[in-house]
Protein backbone atom coordinates (compact mmCIF):
# COMPACT_ATOMS: atom_id res chain seq x y z
CA UNK A 1 0.00 0.00 0.00
CA UNK A 2 1.26 3.55 -1.14
CA UNK A 3 0.05 6.48 0.62
CA UNK A 4 1.58 10.04 -0.83
CA UNK A 5 1.77 12.84 1.07
CA UNK A 6 1.87 16.80 -0.11
CA UNK A 7 2.98 19.37 2.42
CA UNK A 8 2.24 22.76 0.52
CA UNK A 9 3.90 26.02 2.28
CA UNK A 10 3.71 29.73 0.95
CA UNK A 11 7.21 29.48 -0.49
CA UNK A 12 7.88 25.70 -0.83
CA UNK A 13 6.17 22.25 -2.16
CA UNK A 14 7.34 18.96 0.36
CA UNK A 15 6.07 15.73 -0.14
CA UNK A 16 6.58 12.36 0.42
CA UNK A 17 5.55 8.33 0.00
CA UNK A 18 5.22 5.67 2.45
CA UNK A 19 5.09 2.25 1.50
CA UNK A 20 2.81 0.47 4.36
CA UNK A 21 1.85 -3.07 4.99
CA UNK A 22 -1.62 -3.88 6.89
CA UNK A 23 -1.33 -2.12 9.67
CA UNK A 24 0.79 1.04 10.88
CA UNK A 25 4.48 0.20 12.29
CA UNK A 26 5.23 1.38 15.97
CA UNK A 27 8.38 3.27 14.95
CA UNK A 28 7.71 5.73 12.30
CA UNK A 29 9.48 4.35 8.84
CA UNK A 30 11.40 5.99 6.20
CA UNK A 31 9.68 7.33 3.52
CA UNK A 32 10.41 5.55 -0.25
CA UNK A 33 10.64 8.65 -1.74
CA UNK A 34 11.14 12.54 -0.69
CA UNK A 35 10.55 15.73 -2.72
CA UNK A 36 10.98 19.62 -1.78
CA UNK A 37 10.39 21.73 -3.95
CA UNK A 38 11.65 25.42 -2.97
CA UNK A 39 11.44 29.14 -4.35
CA UNK A 40 13.78 30.84 -2.31
CA UNK A 41 16.78 29.73 -3.09
CA UNK A 42 17.48 30.05 -6.82
CA UNK A 43 17.31 34.05 -8.64
CA UNK A 44 14.07 32.35 -10.60
CA UNK A 45 12.47 29.44 -10.87
CA UNK A 46 12.21 26.86 -8.43
CA UNK A 47 14.86 24.07 -6.95
CA UNK A 48 13.32 20.74 -6.51
CA UNK A 49 15.40 17.93 -4.77
CA UNK A 50 14.29 14.33 -5.01
CA UNK A 51 15.46 11.85 -2.63
CA UNK A 52 14.77 8.07 -3.27
CA UNK A 53 16.60 4.76 -3.73
CA UNK A 54 19.98 6.10 -2.51
CA UNK A 55 20.12 8.20 -4.77
CA UNK A 56 19.40 12.61 -4.88
CA UNK A 57 18.28 14.20 -7.71
CA UNK A 58 18.20 18.31 -8.66
CA UNK A 59 15.99 19.86 -11.08
CA UNK A 60 15.66 23.17 -11.93
CA UNK A 61 11.50 24.34 -12.49
CA UNK A 62 11.02 27.23 -14.30
CA UNK A 63 6.73 27.75 -13.77
CA UNK A 64 5.18 27.35 -10.72
CA UNK A 65 1.93 25.75 -12.92
CA UNK A 66 3.97 22.41 -14.28
CA UNK A 67 6.29 22.81 -11.12
CA UNK A 68 3.72 19.89 -8.90
CA UNK A 69 3.22 17.65 -11.94
CA UNK A 70 7.22 17.52 -12.78
CA UNK A 71 7.71 16.57 -8.69
CA UNK A 72 5.13 14.10 -9.00
CA UNK A 73 6.38 12.72 -12.62
CA UNK A 74 9.65 11.93 -10.56
CA UNK A 75 7.55 9.26 -8.70
CA UNK A 76 7.03 6.71 -11.87
CA UNK A 77 9.95 8.25 -14.50
CA UNK A 78 13.82 8.71 -14.49
CA UNK A 79 16.57 7.68 -11.87
CA UNK A 80 13.79 8.21 -8.32
CA UNK A 81 11.16 6.21 -10.17
CA UNK A 82 9.70 4.24 -7.25
CA UNK A 83 6.14 3.49 -8.51
CA UNK A 84 4.94 1.86 -11.87
CA UNK A 85 2.47 4.08 -12.37
CA UNK A 86 0.44 6.94 -10.63
CA UNK A 87 -2.38 4.25 -9.87
CA UNK A 88 -0.07 2.15 -7.80
CA UNK A 89 -0.90 4.60 -5.01
CA UNK A 90 -3.88 4.18 -2.46
CA UNK A 91 -4.36 7.34 -0.82
CA UNK A 92 -3.27 10.80 -0.38
CA UNK A 93 -2.86 13.39 2.42
CA UNK A 94 -3.14 16.52 2.27
CA UNK A 95 -1.36 18.96 5.12
CA UNK A 96 -4.27 22.36 5.27
CA UNK A 97 -3.15 24.56 7.53
CA UNK A 98 -6.36 26.29 8.45
CA UNK A 99 -9.40 24.56 8.95
CA UNK A 100 -11.33 27.03 10.83
CA UNK A 101 -13.61 25.83 13.44
CA UNK A 102 -15.10 23.46 11.53
CA UNK A 103 -12.87 20.72 11.48
CA UNK A 104 -11.66 18.95 14.52
CA UNK A 105 -10.08 16.01 12.69
CA UNK A 106 -8.97 14.66 9.48
CA UNK A 107 -11.23 14.66 6.62
CA UNK A 108 -11.90 13.08 3.61
CA UNK A 109 -12.27 15.87 0.73
CA UNK A 110 -15.07 16.34 -1.46
CA UNK A 111 -16.56 19.53 -3.17
CA UNK A 112 -17.73 21.25 0.61
CA UNK A 113 -14.55 20.33 2.25
CA UNK A 114 -12.88 22.34 -1.06
CA UNK A 115 -15.28 24.99 -0.56
CA UNK A 116 -14.37 25.33 2.97
CA UNK A 117 -10.54 25.42 2.19
CA UNK A 118 -11.40 28.28 -0.27
CA UNK A 119 -13.74 30.13 2.11
CA UNK A 120 -10.35 30.29 4.76
CA UNK A 121 -7.99 31.89 2.01
CA UNK A 122 -8.41 35.04 3.92
CA UNK A 123 -7.53 33.71 7.17
CA UNK A 124 -4.75 31.64 5.61
CA UNK A 125 -3.84 33.78 2.18
CA UNK A 126 -0.14 32.35 1.40
CA UNK A 127 -1.01 28.54 2.19
CA UNK A 128 -4.92 27.31 1.50
CA UNK A 129 -4.56 28.21 -2.33
CA UNK A 130 -1.55 26.00 -2.28
CA UNK A 131 -3.22 23.32 -0.34
CA UNK A 132 -6.15 23.41 -3.14
CA UNK A 133 -3.60 23.58 -5.95
CA UNK A 134 -2.47 20.17 -5.01
CA UNK A 135 -5.74 18.85 -4.16
CA UNK A 136 -6.86 19.75 -7.35
CA UNK A 137 -3.98 18.50 -9.55
CA UNK A 138 -4.12 14.91 -7.42
CA UNK A 139 -7.99 15.22 -8.23
CA UNK A 140 -6.91 15.13 -12.40
CA UNK A 141 -4.36 12.37 -12.30
CA UNK A 142 -5.75 9.90 -9.77
CA UNK A 143 -10.20 11.00 -9.42
CA UNK A 144 -10.37 7.75 -7.78
CA UNK A 145 -8.26 7.61 -5.00
CA UNK A 146 -9.09 9.07 -1.46
CA UNK A 147 -7.82 12.45 -0.65
CA UNK A 148 -7.63 13.10 3.06
CA UNK A 149 -7.66 16.70 4.83
CA UNK A 150 -5.05 16.88 7.93
CA UNK A 151 -5.81 20.48 9.40
CA UNK A 152 -2.88 22.23 11.27
CA UNK A 153 -5.75 23.78 13.27
CA UNK A 154 -7.76 20.94 14.23
CA UNK A 155 -5.54 19.60 17.61
CA UNK A 156 -6.63 23.09 19.20
CA UNK A 157 -10.36 22.88 18.15
CA UNK A 158 -11.09 21.17 22.13
CA UNK A 159 -9.54 24.58 23.66
CA UNK A 160 -12.18 25.59 25.99
CA UNK A 161 -14.21 28.87 25.13
CA UNK A 162 -11.78 30.87 28.06
CA UNK A 163 -8.95 30.27 26.33
CA UNK A 164 -10.54 31.07 22.67
CA UNK A 165 -12.08 33.86 22.77
CA UNK A 166 -10.90 37.00 22.24
CA UNK A 167 -11.62 39.98 25.31
CA UNK A 168 -13.22 42.04 22.09
CA UNK A 169 -16.58 42.78 21.23
CA UNK A 170 -18.42 39.46 21.25
CA UNK A 171 -19.88 40.33 17.62
CA UNK A 172 -16.25 39.48 16.47
CA UNK A 173 -15.79 36.22 17.92
CA UNK A 174 -19.08 35.34 16.25
CA UNK A 175 -17.88 36.84 12.80
CA UNK A 176 -14.40 33.72 13.98
CA UNK A 177 -12.42 36.12 15.54
CA UNK A 178 -11.01 33.61 17.70
CA UNK A 179 -7.79 31.85 18.95
CA UNK A 180 -7.52 28.86 16.27
CA UNK A 181 -3.66 27.82 16.63
CA UNK A 182 -1.33 25.97 14.31
CA UNK A 183 1.49 23.30 14.28
CA UNK A 184 -1.28 21.06 15.64
CA UNK A 185 -0.29 18.56 13.53
CA UNK A 186 2.85 18.25 15.15
CA UNK A 187 2.32 19.01 18.89
CA UNK A 188 -0.57 16.23 18.24
CA UNK A 189 2.00 13.52 16.99
CA UNK A 190 4.85 14.71 20.05
CA UNK A 191 2.07 13.77 22.14
CA UNK A 192 1.33 10.67 21.03
CA UNK A 193 5.02 9.80 20.84
CA UNK A 194 5.75 10.52 24.07
CA UNK A 195 3.17 8.56 25.68
CA UNK A 196 4.51 5.65 23.04
CA UNK A 197 8.34 6.66 24.50
CA UNK A 198 7.55 6.63 28.07
CA UNK A 199 4.97 3.78 27.99
CA UNK A 200 2.51 5.40 30.08
CA UNK A 201 -0.97 5.70 28.89
CA UNK A 202 -1.72 9.33 27.23
CA UNK A 203 -4.81 9.44 29.00
CA UNK A 204 -2.49 10.03 32.60
CA UNK A 205 -0.24 12.84 31.17
CA UNK A 206 -0.15 16.25 31.39
CA UNK A 207 2.08 17.91 28.52
CA UNK A 208 3.64 21.18 27.30
CA UNK A 209 5.29 20.46 23.77
CA UNK A 210 7.58 23.08 22.76
CA UNK A 211 7.64 23.39 18.52
CA UNK A 212 10.14 26.21 18.15
CA UNK A 213 11.11 25.89 14.30
CA UNK A 214 11.31 28.98 12.04
CA UNK A 215 7.69 29.54 13.79
CA UNK A 216 7.81 28.42 17.33
CA UNK A 217 4.43 27.83 19.34
CA UNK A 218 3.48 26.20 22.80
CA UNK A 219 0.61 23.27 23.49
CA UNK A 220 -0.99 22.56 26.72
CA UNK A 221 -2.43 19.00 26.38
CA UNK A 222 -4.27 17.11 29.19
CA UNK A 223 -4.70 13.60 28.96
CA UNK A 224 -4.44 13.29 24.87
CA UNK A 225 -6.47 17.09 24.63
CA UNK A 226 -5.22 20.15 23.99
CA UNK A 227 -6.64 22.61 26.29
CA UNK A 228 -4.19 25.51 26.00
CA UNK A 229 -1.41 26.76 22.54
CA UNK A 230 0.48 30.17 22.22
CA UNK A 231 -0.74 30.99 18.65
CA UNK A 232 -3.81 32.20 18.16
CA UNK A 233 -5.97 33.65 15.56
CA UNK A 234 -2.85 33.84 13.06
CA UNK A 235 0.38 32.50 13.71
CA UNK A 236 1.79 35.79 14.69
CA UNK A 237 0.79 35.28 18.34
CA UNK A 238 2.69 33.72 21.04
CA UNK A 239 6.30 33.64 21.05
CA UNK A 240 8.94 34.83 19.59
CA UNK A 241 10.37 33.01 16.30
CA UNK A 242 12.63 33.58 13.66
CA UNK A 243 11.56 36.96 11.86
CA UNK A 244 7.89 37.52 13.88
CA UNK A 245 7.74 39.14 16.92
CA UNK A 246 5.11 36.88 18.57
CA UNK A 247 2.71 38.71 21.55
CA UNK A 248 3.33 42.24 21.47
CA UNK A 249 1.01 45.36 22.90
CA UNK A 250 -1.71 45.23 20.19
CA UNK A 251 -0.97 49.14 20.68
CA UNK A 252 1.87 49.14 18.94
CA UNK A 253 1.19 48.69 15.18
CA UNK A 254 -2.20 51.38 15.61
CA UNK A 255 1.13 53.46 16.67
CA UNK A 256 3.74 52.99 14.12
CA UNK A 257 0.95 53.58 11.48
CA UNK A 258 0.21 56.95 13.74
CA UNK A 259 3.80 57.86 13.94
CA UNK A 260 5.37 56.64 11.16
CA UNK A 261 2.83 56.29 8.43
CA UNK A 262 3.31 52.87 7.99
CA UNK A 263 0.97 51.36 6.03
CA UNK A 264 -1.60 47.96 6.38
CA UNK A 265 1.24 46.00 4.42
CA UNK A 266 3.92 47.89 6.12
CA UNK A 267 2.92 46.45 9.45
CA UNK A 268 1.96 43.31 8.09
CA UNK A 269 5.77 42.83 6.38
CA UNK A 270 7.35 44.52 10.24
CA UNK A 271 5.60 42.34 12.08
CA UNK A 272 6.20 38.63 10.52
CA UNK A 273 8.81 39.17 8.35
CA UNK A 274 11.61 41.44 9.82
CA UNK A 275 11.05 41.00 13.65
CA UNK A 276 12.14 38.34 16.52
CA UNK A 277 15.34 36.80 16.19
CA UNK A 278 16.39 38.77 13.44
CA UNK A 279 14.62 41.83 14.09
CA UNK A 280 16.39 42.46 17.52
CA UNK A 281 19.72 40.64 16.43
CA UNK A 282 20.19 42.42 12.93
CA UNK A 283 22.04 39.44 11.83
CA UNK A 284 19.77 36.83 11.04
CA UNK A 285 16.41 34.86 12.20
CA UNK A 286 18.26 31.60 12.57
CA UNK A 287 19.23 30.45 16.17
CA UNK A 288 22.39 28.88 14.18
CA UNK A 289 23.75 31.80 13.17
CA UNK A 290 22.54 34.06 16.54
CA UNK A 291 24.61 31.43 18.66
CA UNK A 292 27.70 31.92 16.34
CA UNK A 293 27.23 35.86 16.70
CA UNK A 294 26.55 35.48 20.50
CA UNK A 295 30.14 33.62 20.60
CA UNK A 296 31.58 36.65 18.40
CA UNK A 297 30.71 38.80 21.56
CA UNK A 298 27.92 40.43 19.52
CA UNK A 299 25.16 42.13 21.85
CA UNK A 300 22.37 42.30 19.67
CA UNK A 301 22.40 38.79 19.23
CA UNK A 302 22.69 38.13 22.82
CA UNK A 303 19.83 40.49 23.57
CA UNK A 304 17.76 38.61 20.87
CA UNK A 305 18.78 35.16 22.41
CA UNK A 306 17.64 36.19 26.01
CA UNK A 307 14.40 37.85 24.92
CA UNK A 308 13.58 34.42 23.20
CA UNK A 309 14.60 32.26 25.95
CA UNK A 310 12.49 34.90 28.74
CA UNK A 311 9.48 34.48 26.74
CA UNK A 312 9.61 31.04 26.07
CA UNK A 313 9.90 29.94 30.00
CA UNK A 314 7.02 32.92 30.92
CA UNK A 315 5.13 30.98 28.15
CA UNK A 316 5.88 27.61 29.47
CA UNK A 317 4.91 28.81 33.03
CA UNK A 318 1.26 29.96 31.53
CA UNK A 319 0.71 26.95 29.89
CA UNK A 320 1.44 24.98 33.07
CA UNK A 321 -1.22 27.23 34.77
CA UNK A 322 -3.47 26.37 32.34
CA UNK A 323 -2.64 22.30 33.24
CA UNK A 324 -2.83 23.01 36.53
CA UNK A 325 0.77 20.79 36.77
CA UNK A 326 3.50 19.07 34.22
CA UNK A 327 4.45 15.69 33.91
CA UNK A 328 6.30 16.12 30.69
CA UNK A 329 7.67 18.85 28.83
CA UNK A 330 8.77 18.00 25.15
CA UNK A 331 11.26 19.90 22.77
CA UNK A 332 10.80 19.14 19.08
CA UNK A 333 11.09 21.20 15.18
CA UNK A 334 14.26 22.40 14.25
CA UNK A 335 15.34 24.32 17.37
CA UNK A 336 14.07 22.72 19.89
CA UNK A 337 15.79 19.19 18.82
CA UNK A 338 18.97 20.69 17.29
CA UNK A 339 19.90 23.26 20.16
CA UNK A 340 21.24 21.91 23.57
CA UNK A 341 21.98 25.40 24.67
CA UNK A 342 18.58 26.49 24.12
CA UNK A 343 16.85 23.57 26.10
CA UNK A 344 19.68 24.23 28.77
CA UNK A 345 18.70 27.49 29.01
CA UNK A 346 14.83 26.66 29.41
CA UNK A 347 14.48 23.84 31.84
CA UNK A 348 17.33 25.93 33.91
CA UNK A 349 14.57 28.57 34.75
CA UNK A 350 12.02 26.09 35.43
CA UNK A 351 13.80 24.06 38.56
CA UNK A 352 11.17 25.38 40.79
CA UNK A 353 8.49 22.95 38.69
CA UNK A 354 10.67 19.99 39.88
CA UNK A 355 12.63 20.01 36.28
CA UNK A 356 16.49 18.71 36.25
CA UNK A 357 17.84 18.29 33.13
CA UNK A 358 20.34 15.71 32.39
CA UNK A 359 23.53 17.51 31.19
CA UNK A 360 25.42 14.96 29.14
CA UNK A 361 21.82 13.34 27.82
CA UNK A 362 21.09 16.60 26.96
CA UNK A 363 24.50 17.12 24.76
CA UNK A 364 23.87 13.95 23.36
CA UNK A 365 22.05 14.91 20.25
CA UNK A 366 19.19 12.95 21.70
CA UNK A 367 16.39 11.89 19.05
CA UNK A 368 12.87 10.76 21.06
CA UNK A 369 14.66 10.44 24.13
CA UNK A 370 13.92 11.17 27.73
CA UNK A 371 16.86 13.91 29.00
CA UNK A 372 15.66 14.69 31.92
CA UNK A 373 17.68 13.17 35.63
CA UNK A 374 17.17 10.48 36.94
CA UNK A 375 15.55 12.22 39.92
CA UNK A 376 13.47 14.80 37.90
CA UNK A 377 10.18 15.37 38.90
CA UNK A 378 9.21 15.78 35.40
CA UNK A 379 10.50 14.33 32.53
CA UNK A 380 11.97 16.23 29.18
CA UNK A 381 11.91 14.61 25.75
CA UNK A 382 13.09 15.91 22.48
CA UNK A 383 11.05 14.19 20.04
CA UNK A 384 11.77 14.51 16.21
CA UNK A 385 8.73 16.04 15.24
CA UNK A 386 7.37 13.99 11.98
CA UNK A 387 4.44 16.04 10.07
CA UNK A 388 4.66 13.39 7.05
CA UNK A 389 4.26 10.60 9.01
CA UNK A 390 1.42 12.04 10.95
CA UNK A 391 -0.10 12.91 7.92
CA UNK A 392 -0.03 9.39 6.22
CA UNK A 393 -0.74 7.65 8.80
CA UNK A 394 -4.58 9.33 8.74
CA UNK A 395 -4.81 8.58 5.21
CA UNK A 396 -3.78 5.18 5.45
CA UNK A 397 -6.97 5.14 8.19
CA UNK A 398 -8.99 6.23 5.12
CA UNK A 399 -8.07 3.04 2.91
CA UNK A 400 -8.84 0.48 5.74
P1 LIG B 1 10.08 25.26 9.93
O1 LIG B 1 9.37 25.98 11.04
O2 LIG B 1 10.27 26.11 8.72
O3 LIG B 1 9.55 23.87 9.64
P2 LIG B 1 12.33 23.93 11.19
O4 LIG B 1 11.53 23.18 12.16
O5 LIG B 1 13.11 23.17 10.17
O6 LIG B 1 11.55 25.08 10.45
O7 LIG B 1 13.34 24.83 12.01
C1 LIG B 1 14.20 25.71 11.35
C2 LIG B 1 15.07 26.41 12.35
O8 LIG B 1 15.75 25.44 13.17
C3 LIG B 1 16.19 27.18 11.69
O9 LIG B 1 15.81 28.47 11.40
C4 LIG B 1 17.27 27.17 12.73
O10 LIG B 1 17.14 28.35 13.49
C5 LIG B 1 16.93 26.01 13.63
N1 LIG B 1 18.01 25.02 13.69
C6 LIG B 1 18.26 23.98 12.88
N2 LIG B 1 19.36 23.32 13.26
C7 LIG B 1 19.82 23.94 14.37
C8 LIG B 1 20.93 23.75 15.25
N3 LIG B 1 21.79 22.76 15.08
N4 LIG B 1 21.07 24.60 16.29
C9 LIG B 1 20.21 25.61 16.47
N5 LIG B 1 19.15 25.84 15.69
C10 LIG B 1 18.96 25.03 14.65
Amino acid sequence: MFVLVLNAGSSSQKSCLYSLEESIPDTPPKPLWEAHLDWTVAQSGGVLTVKSNDIRQRIEVEKKESALQILLDTLTTGKTKVLESFNDINAVGHRVVHGGAKYSQATVIDDEVKKAIASLIPLAPSHNPANLEGIETIEKLLPEVPQVAVFDTAFHTTIPQAAKVYPLPYEYYQKGIQRYGFHGISHQYCSQRTAQILQQPLESLKIVTCHLGNGCSLAAIDKGICIDTTMGFSPLEGLMMGTRCGSIDPQIPIYLMQKYGLNVENVNHLLNQESGLLGVSGVSGDMRAICKAMSDNNEQAQLAFNIYLYRLKKAIGAMVASLNGLDVLVFTAGVGENSAIVREKTCGGLSYLGLQLDLDKNNANPVDKNIAAEDSMVKILVIHTQEDWAIAQMAFNWTI
